[in-house]
């Protein structure tokens, strides 16, 4: 009637059909798998019960306790004492059906086997506890032994590197880094090299100018030249705005490098060490 997920004549990979097919599919299987069950659990009962009728056709009495002398229902594989039906083996409640017996096991012999589980079980979880432990055990002794080792690469870096001295000088570079003002944007090398222009520029008009006014026979010169200086008042200004910016930025950089190369005395000297970051 349906054609498998995705094949011919079946629902395509991914539709709602496909996925109620194949829930469909899996209660079928469970349906099956519990009739199974059911079948297996009707036949065992049955033949416990004509294993019970035939032992009590054969008139043997139950001598696995002393003094039962009920009518026996089988005889125990482990012990070879026959059993009465009340001293034959039971399901455990952990194994579900009531009706599933052992039909040749006496409750005692099944009772040792069951302790005996019981306590290779147990012997089990304290092995595996006690294998847990030693494997923490190890895992601290194995980080100690790391944190030894590493404050021993800390001692030894920041001797060579003498960071006590470094230490002593880190609280000014900090100081002379709080008073330096981060310029951004920073002037950029096209920028500087105009402001270096209008400079140069600025200066040799002023020399040429004083030139022209102290020769008496270049006036009109002299004035031209001073027209030309007043236009490079507010270039002047701005050239020396930047270059001012320029020096500070580079001061601002320095300081950086200077802190980082005190810092970089701490430590075991490895970059990013996560040991160092945390201690
Ligand atoms: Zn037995
Ligand atoms: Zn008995
Ligand atoms: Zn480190």
């Amino acid at each position: 009637m349906f054609g498998p997920i995705g094949g011919p004549g079946g629902p395509a990979i991914g539709s709602p059909a496909a996925a109620q097919q194949l829930v469909r599919q899996q209660q079928e299987q469970y349906f099956a798998w519990r009739a199974a069950q059911d079948r297996a659990a009707a036949a065992r009962a049955a033949e416990v019960a004509a294993a019970r009728v035939r032992w009590r056709a054969s008139g043997l009495r139950c001598d696995v306790v002393t003094g039962c002398g009920a009518v026996a229902a089988g005889r125990c594989s482990g012990c070879r004492h026959t059993f009465c039906e009340s001293h034959q083996s039971y399901d455990r409640p952990a194994d579900g059906s009531a009706v599933r017996v052992m039909t040749d096991q006496c409750v005692l012999c099944q009772a040792a086997q069951v302790a005996a589980a019981l306590a290779a079980a147990e012997q089990a979880a304290n092995a595996a506890a006690e294998e847990e432990q030693r494997r923490r055990r190890e895992a601290r002794r194995q980080r100690q032994q790391e944190l030894r080792e590493h404050a021993a690469r800390v001692r030894a870096h920041e001797r060579e590197n003498d960071w006590p001295g470094a230490r002593r000088l880190l609280p000014e570079v900090e100081r002379q880094l709080a008073a330096t003002p981060l310029v951004r944007p920073e002037p950029t090398d096209g920028q500087v090299g105009r402001a270096n222009a209008v400079l140069i520029l600025g200066g040799v008009t002023v020399l040429l100018a004083g030139c022209a006014m102290i020769e008496d026979n270049l006036p009109l010169l002299g004035v031209m030249l001073g027209i030309l200086l007043f236009t490079f008042v507010p270039l002047s200004i701005w050239a020396l705005r930047v270059r001012r910016r320029r020096s500070r930025a580079e001061r601002w950089a320095a300081l950086q490098l200077e802190r980082q190369e005190l810092l970089s005395a701490r430590g075991c000297g490895i970059a990013g060490c996560a040991t160092c970051a945390t201690g």
